[in-house]
């Protein structure tokens, strides 16, 4: 069971080893959070009864999350998991800056960004000029001192398909056909979109940018390059 996805602030948990192999375990109920979504893995320690064992990696595979670990822990061990906070919440307040400086300019009229990650989003084509992206950039600063709240919540495929908002439709086309239920992320009401990653509760936990910049790239396309206070 996945514990971040309700709670993305939980730093600390109790759970049971139900699968077990050569430095690797799959818990019956976990706060890491597994590489997916462009946002990476946590790293962090699982404590049992035969010590401490370090969580360098944790990846998705099918509906279980495996932990890769220095060390061997038994199956059936209970173990207690601590996240490393400090990576978590750089991740997630880069993550969530994503989501923010994509709606900001989505606003724009732009198309949707191609590719994106924790420091970077890309536009291809795109008409973006540099001094949109400084007033996104001013935008940005006055949504994170007014403290937006984050608002996570979950929407039948269904219903989103018979909504007959293009937007939406358009970007459910992009989640494999399985995927029944539907999270969504609505930061304030400048950026909402489907996401099953880990985020801040409101835009101040984000930070002020020191960094945001238009690189022209060639093909046409645009680069918007960006860097949080640490
Ligand atoms: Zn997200």
């Amino acid at each position: 069971m996945p514990l971040y996805a309700d709670d993305s602030h939980l730093t600390e948990f109790n759970g049971v080893v139900v699968k077990s192999g050569p430095r690797f375990v799959v818990l019956d109920r976990t706060t890491f959070y597994p590489d997916s979504g462009g946002q990476p893995s946590d790293t962090g320690v699982l404590r049992h009864s035969g010590g401490e064992v370090h969580v360098a990696k944790v990846l998705k595979r099918g509906l279980e999350i495996y932990h890769y670990l220095d060390a061997d822990i038994p199956l059936g061990a209970e173990v207690h998991g601590i996240i490393d906070w400090p990576t978590r919440s750089w991740n997630m307040r880069r993550h969530s800056a994503e989501h923010l400086l994509t709606g900001l300019i989505e606003a724009l009229g732009e198309p949707p960004k191609v590719f994106s990650d924790l420091e970077k989003l890309e536009y291809q084509p795109s008409e973006l000029t540099a001094e949109q992206v400084t007033a996104v950039g001013h935008r940005f600063d006055e949504v994170v001192a007014g403290d937006a709240p984050v608002h996570v919540y979950y929407e039948d495929r269904e219903k989103i398909d018979a909504s007959g908002d293009p937007r939406k439709i358009s970007f459910l086309q992009k989640i494999p056909r399985g995927v029944e239920r539907l999270r969504i992320v609505d930061i304030g009401s400048y950026a909402s979109t489907f996401c099953f990653g880990t985020h801040v509760k409101s835009t101040r936990e984000i930070g002020h940018l020191v960094e945001l910049r238009l690189e022209e790239a060639k093909k046409g396309k645009k680069i918007v390059h960006f860097k949080l206070e640490p």
